[in-house]
C-alpha cells in the first residue's frame, strides 16, 4: 500500500514486510486503515541486500556472537524508500532507545507519519543510526527478536488517537498516562456479582462526587503501583 498524502503515513523497513498490518488490520486500526485515515508501506530491506544471497547482515566487529544488519544495505533501503524531503521522523525500533511514552505518541500524530526501521539479529550497525539520524526507540525494557513488533505497538498507539478512529466522547483523555496517572477502576452491569457491588457513588448521579472518587482512586492506584508518575502533577 502506498502512503497517502493527506493521512497519517508510516513507511515500514524490515526484513519480514509480510507481517504487516497483521493484526493492525483488524479492529479500530483496520478500519481507519480501510477508510484512509492512515496508510503503511512495509519495504523489504532484503531487496537491497549484496550478491546473490542477498546478505543483509555479516559478524560483529571485534567478535562476538550474532550478526549484525549492514549499514550500506540498511541506508540504501532507507534511501531508496524515502524521499529527500521526506519530514517524517526516523525511528529505529531498539531497547536502548528512549522509551516510548503516551506524550511521544500524541506528538507523532501530529505529524504527517513515521519511517520505522525494525532491527533484527544483534542489531544494527552503529553508523547507520548515525548517519541516516535515526531516532532510537523502545517500547520497554525486555528483549524481542526484531523490531516488528515494536513497529506495531508503536502504530497501534498512533492510530487510535487520529481524528475519526475513536469516537469524540472516547478521545482517550481520561486515560492512564494522560494526566501522570493510571486510570480509575472501571465496572459495568451486572450491578451485584458474586457478592461484589458497584461502589454506590458511582450510581449516585452525583458527578461532583463521583469526579472525586475515581481522582482519589487513581492517585492511590498510581502510588501504590507506579510511585515515578506521582512525582509528576496531575494535569
Ligand atoms: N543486541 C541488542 C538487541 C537486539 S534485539 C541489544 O542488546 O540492545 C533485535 C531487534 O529487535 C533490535 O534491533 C530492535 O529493532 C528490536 N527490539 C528488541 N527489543 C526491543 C524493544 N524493547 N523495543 C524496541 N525494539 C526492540
Amino acid at each position: 500500500m502506498v502512503p497517502n498524502v493527506t493521512g497519517f503515513s508510516a513507511t515500514i523497513l524490515t526484513l519480514y514486510p509480510e507481517m504487516f498490518p497483521g493484526p493492525l488490520g483488524t479492529s479500530l486500526s483496520g478500519d481507519a486503515l480501510q477508510k484512509g485515515i492512515w496508510s503503511f508501506e512495509a519495504r523489504n530491506i532484503r531487496d537491497h541486500g549484496i550478491g546473490r544471497h542477498k546478505a543483509v547482515d555479516d559478524t560483529p566487529a571485534g567478535g562476538g556472537c550474532g550478526m549484525v544488519l549492514r549499514c550500506d544495505v540498511l541506508a540504501e533501503a532507507i534511501d531508496a524508500a524515502i524521499p529527500e524531503n521526506d519530514t517524517r521522523p526516523r525511528l529505529l525500533l531498539s531497547p536502548r532507545g528512549k522509551p516510548l511514552t503516551q506524550k511521544r505518541v500524541r506528538e507523532l500524530v501530529q505529524g504527517p507519519g513515521v519511517v520505522l526501521v525494525c532491527g533484527r539479529f544483534e542489531g544494527v550497525d552503529e553508523r547507520v543510526i548515525e548517519g541516516r539520524n535515526l531516532e532510537e526507540v523502545s517500547i520497554g525494557d525486555y528483549i524481542l527478536s526484531g523490531g516488528e513488533l515494536g513497529a506495531m505497538v508503536l502504530l497501534d498507539a498512533c492510530v487510535r488517537l487520529l481524528p475519526g478512529v475513536m469516537g469524540k466522547l472516547e478521545s482517550g483523555s481520561e486515560e492512564s498516562f494522560e494526566n501522570n496517572r493510571l486510570e480509575y477502576p472501571q465496572y459495568t452491569r451486572p450491578r451485584n456479582w458474586e457478592e461484589r457491588d458497584i461502589p454506590d457513588v458511582l450510581l449516585s448521579g452525583n458527578h461532583a462526587a463521583i469526579k472525586a472518587w475515581r481522582e482519589e482512586k487513581s492517585d492511590k492506584l498510581t502510588a501504590q503501583r507506579r510511585p515515578d508518575l506521582m512525582s509528576k502533577p496531575r494535569s
